[in-house]
């Protein structure tokens, strides 16, 4: 999609890579699938292999899991403004949002679809400026898509095995569920507190073994360099250890 739609963008080339990523992101798991080594690159051994590498690496792929986050969340906030204005479009919001402040004269917008011009048109006849609780409103959506905390895992298991035996994908997908599922409460304060507390506990037990949990990580960094996703895995790991810890004493 990104190409037809942008190709004389002056940083095309640049952003190039992010505007695909995030639109495979959005796409969710057949895309990521489909782009095979692009996002689940073989390993060593894999690459090695000439008899049976592309054997193991496609049951690999088969098994690899992508999460719907993105697409779940782009949902759910796009669902936000929906709510607040059911007439109006997502873009709508963007639009009014650039132009609403009084030095702006003119607002850019790449068009592909007839219905892109018909609804900025709409949109623009006349500009109704943005409110101040309109504002507010939008400051808060932004503030929360920002704030989504899950971890971006995607079950891959190059780190495994850790050698102190911490099933490393297990607890950051659970932990990923568990924000997805409301789970994850900000303090005792929160109204849904008890419930969540208790949802994260109980499914954390059932899903991963006491010896394979997050506590029992003791920060060697093995794991850190066997990562596609750049995550600071025992970072990750003991910041998950210790919400759990508080969950527990917080009784
Ligand atoms: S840092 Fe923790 S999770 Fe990573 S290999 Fe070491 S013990 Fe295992
Ligand atoms: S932590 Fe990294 S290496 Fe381990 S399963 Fe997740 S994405 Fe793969």
């Amino acid at each position: 999609m990104v190409p037809q739609t942008f190709p004389n963008h002056p940083e095309y080339d640049k952003y190039y890579d992010v505007w695909t990523r995030i639109d495979d992101c959005l796409e969710g798991s057949e895309a990521i699938h489909n782009a095979r080594e692009k996002y689940l690159p073989k390993t060593e051994g894999m690459a090695s292999d000439a008899q049976y590498g592309d054997v193991i690496y496609n049951r690999y792929l088969n098994n690899a899991t992508y999460p719907e986050y993105a697409h779940d969340f782009f949902i759910a906030s796009t669902g936000l403004l929906k709510q607040k204005d059911p007439e109006r479009s997502v873009a709508s919001w963007a639009f009014r949002f650039a132009g609403s402040p009084k030095h702006v004269l003119t607002v850019l917008s790449g068009m592909t679809y007839m219905e892109h011009l018909q609804d900025n048109i709409r949109t623009y006849s006349p500009l109704i400026p943005l409110n101040e609780e309109e504002l507010a409103f939008l400051e808060e959506t932004a503030e929360l898509m920002q704030k989504y905390p899950t971890i971006p895992c995607n079950d891959c298991k190059y780190c495994m095995p850790c050698p102190y035996g911490i099933d490393i994908p297990a607890i950051l997908l659970h932990y990923n569920k568990c924000v997805n599922e409301g789970n994850v409460s900000q303090g005792k304060e929160a109204e849904n507190y008890k419930k969540a507390r208790r949802a994260y506990l109980v499914s954390y037990d059932r899903a991963i073994p006491k010896l394979r949990q997050a506590d029992r990580c003791i920060g060697c960094r093995q794991c850190v360099s066997h990562c596609p996703q750049s995550i600071n895995i025992p970072k990750e790991i003991h910041r998950i250890g210790k919400y759990i810890e508080r969950l527990k004493r917080e009784v």
